[in-house]
C-alpha cells in the first residue's frame, strides 16, 4: 500500500480507534472538508495552449483557516494532495498553531518550464482558487517544486483580484514583500531542533553522530548545514540525479556550491558515487528522508541500517515499512512533528502580515525553537506513557485536539 491517501486514512483509523473517537467524528475527519480540481490553461512560449490539472484540498478548518503548501510536480495527483492536506491538519494541531490543514498542487513538469510559463500558470491557477483562499480561509505556502517567487505571484494575483493589498493570503513570500525572516530555512531548522531534542532526551552526545540525507532541496540543505555546524558528520546525500557517500564527511557548503553550478549532487568531487536507492542502505545514526512520499517501503525497510529516521519529507514511510521498522527497533520521528518548522514560521509570517509589524531573525528562531521543543516533549512523553510509537503519539495528540475543536464548534466548522 503505497498510495499516500490510503496511508493517511489508515493512520487516522488506527488513531481514532486508540483514542476511542466517536463515530461521527471518525466519518467527518477521515475525509476532506473541501476538494476542488481546476483546469489551468496556459499559453506556452511556443504559442500553444497547454491545460494543466490543479488541485486545492481543505481537510479541516476546525482549529483555524486551512494551511498548507502548493506542490508542482509531474506526479502530483488528487490522492496525494488529499493525504498531504490531512497531514497538515495533524501537523498544525500537534505543534499547537491555530490552523487547520490544506494542500494544493499542479501536475506539471515544472523543471522544463520557463520563468514566464511558470508565472502564467501560477497566476491562472490562483485565479481559479481565489474564491476559496484568503487570510481567514486558506493560506497556501511553498512545497516541493514551488518557491518564494511563486508565492509572490500568488499574493500579487490575489491582491489584484480582490482590489486590496493582502500579503497574509500566502506565506513563504520574499522578504521584500512581507516574507518572514527565517522562513526559508525553517523546515530544515525544525528538523535540526528535533534531532537535538531527541539525543538530549536519550542523553547521548551528538559529536560525530553520522547522518544520511535523502533529498537535497530546501529542507535537506538547511538541515545538513545546521547539523554539520554542530558536529554531526554528514556521510551520504542524494538528490533526484543520484547519491554520494563519504564516511569521513561531506562538506555541505562545497556541495551546495556544486549543486548550484551543475544542478546535481553527484558532481561533488570528494565522495564515492552510489546508486540513488543505495542511500537507504548506508549504516548511520540518523537517516533523514527529505524528498517525497513512500520512499521507505516494503522493498527497502529491511535494508535500512539507521538507528533513527527523522522524516523531513511528508509521508516518506509507508504503513508496512513503519511496522517493519518498529520490529527492527528503528525509531521513526514522524513528519507531522519533525518537519513542522516550516509551517510554524509560516504562522509567524501570517501574524506579522496581519499586524504589519515585523520581527527579527532572532525573535523568529527563539519562538520556533520554543514551539518545536514543546511539541517534541509532549509527543515523547505521550509515547512513553502510552507505550506507543512517536508517530502514534503525535497522531493521538493531534486528532484529539482537532476532534475537541470540532465538537466545541459543531458541524459547521
Ligand atoms: N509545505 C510545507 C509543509 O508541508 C509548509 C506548509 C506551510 O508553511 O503552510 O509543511
Amino acid at each position: 500500500m503505497d498510495n499516500p491517501w490510503q496511508i493517511a486514512q489508515k493512520q487516522f483509523d488506527v488513531t481514532a480507534e486508540m483514542i476511542g473517537l466517536e463515530d461521527w467524528l471518525r466519518r467527518l475527519l477521515r475525509e476532506p472538508k473541501k476538494v476542488i480540481v481546476v483546469s489551468v490553461p496556459v499559453r506556452m512560449d511556443n504559442g500553444n495552449v497547454k491545460v494543466f490539472e490543479g488541485y486545492r484540498v481543505q481537510h479541516s478548518t476546525a482549529r483555524g483557516p486551512a494551511k498548507g503548501g502548493i506542490r508542482y510536480h509531474p506526479d502530483a495527483n488528487l490522492d496525494e494532495v488529499k493525504a498531504l492536506s490531512m497531514w497538515m491538519t495533524w501537523k498544525c494541531a500537534v505543534v499547537d498553531i491555530p490552523f487547520g490543514g490544506g494542500k494544493g498542487g499542479i501536475r506539471c513538469d515544472f523543471k522544463s518550464m520557463s520563468h514566464g510559463e511558470l508565472e502564467r500558470m501560477t497566476r491562472r491557477y490562483t485565479l481559479e482558487i481565489a474564491g476559496i483562499i484568503g487570510p481567514t480561509k486558506d493560506i497556501p505556502a511553498p512545497d516541493v517544486g514551488t518557491d518564494s517567487q511563486i508565492m509572490a505571484w500568488i499574493m500579487d494575483t490575489y491582491s489584484a483580484v480582490t482590489g486590496n493589498y493582502i500579503p497574509a493570503v500566502v506565506t513563504g513570500k520574499p522578504l521584500q514583500i512581507g516574507g518572514s525572516e527565517g522562513r526559508k530555512e525553517a523546515t530544515g531548522k525544525g528538523v535540526y531542533f528535533t534531532i537535538l531534542s531527541y539525543f538530549k532526551h536519550k542523553k547521548q552526545s551528538i559529536k560525530g553522530k553520522k547522518v544520511v540525507i535523502q533529498g537535497f532541496g530546501n529542507a535537506g540543505k538547511y538541515a545538513a548545514l545546521l547539523l554539520e555546524k554542530d558536529g554531526f558528520t554528514i556521510i551520504g546525500i542524494s538528490d533526484s540525479t543520484g547519491a554520494i557517500y563519504n564516511p569521513k564527511g561531506i562538506k555541505i557548503n562545497k556541495l551546495i556550491e556544486t549543486k548550484e553550478r551543475t544542478k546535481s549532487v553527484v558532481d561533488y568531487k570528494d565522495a564515492e558515487k552510489i546508486s540513488g536507492s543505495g542511500i537507504f542502505e548506508i549504516e548511520t545514526d540518523v537517516l533523514i528522508p527529505a524528498a517525497l512520499e513512500s520512499v521507505i517501503n516494503v522493498e527497502n525497510a529491511d535494508k535500512i541500517h539507521a538507528k533513527v529516521i527523522c522524516e523531513a519529507a511528508n509521508g516518506p514511510v509507508t504503513t508496512e515499512a513503519d511496522s517493519i521498522l518498529k520490529d527492527r527497533k528503528i525509531t521513526v520521528i514522524p513528519d507531522i512533528l519533525a518537519n513542522a518548522g516550516g509551517v510554524i514560521v509560516s504562522y509567524f509570517e501570517w501574524v506579522q502580515n496581519l499586524q504589519g509589524y515585523y520581527w527579527t531573525k532572532e525573535e523568529v528562531d527563539t519562538r520556533l525553537k520554543f514551539l518545536m521543543e514543546k511539541a517534541f516533549n509532549k509527543v515523547i512523553h505521550t509515547a512513553e506513557e502510552r507505550n506507543v510509537s512517536l508517530r502514534t503519539a503525535a497522531l493521538m495528540i493531534a486528532v484529539d485536539r482537532v476532534a475537541l475543536a470540532t465538537k466545541l464548534r459543531g458541524i459547521y466548522s
